[in-house]
């Protein structure tokens, strides 16, 4: 809770509650990227004055003051995060929309010389591995194989 009130602090904003409210999110779930929808369902139903429209004035300002950061992953779909202080790139489920971070320093470093060569001062990069996550891949085979079988039974005389 201390840290949120420094945070803010830090940064010059006035805490109000919505942005108390929306930080304290963060810093509860530090690894889970949230639509600002989500964030909206996910704040305590008793802050005050917490609409969707001051959970987004919320978001767009602790983005502006570096607390949060954000990233599009494909169709419109923007998701926020605390900002940990590394870059990263996502991975995103096709299937149930999961989103995982990439943290490979050598993939941040390989943007900046791909930029610096074109000479571009690198400055932030915003790639999306689209895919289908582990536990969704699982369920699909195994899905695959329940009805593989079934048809194996159907066919026998
Ligand atoms: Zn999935
Ligand atoms: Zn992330």
């Amino acid at each position: 809770m201390r840290a949120i009130y420094a945070d803010l602090k830090r940064a010059r904003m006035r805490p109000t509650s919505s942005r108390v409210a929306v930080l304290r999110l963060f810093h509860e779930f530090p690894n889970e990227h949230m639509t600002a929808d989500q964030v909206f369902r996910r704040v305590p139903p008793e802050t005050e004055q917490c609409s969707l429209a001051s959970v987004y004035r919320a978001l767009s300002q602790l983005l502006e003051a570096g607390l949060i950061t954000n990233a599009w992953i494909g169709e419109q779909r923007v998701v926020y995060e605390l900002n940990r202080g590394t870059r990263h790139s996502h991975l995103v489920c096709n299937d149930c929309g999961e989103v995982a971070d990439i943290d490979d320093t050598e993939l941040e470093s390989q943007h900046e010389t791909i930029a610096g060569a074109r000479g571009f001062r690198y400055t932030s990069a915003s790639l999306v591995i689209f895919g289908r996550c582990a536990h969704c891949e699982a369920t699909l085979e195994s899905r695959v194989r329940r009805t593989g079988a079934m048809h194996g039974l159907s066919r026998r005389p």
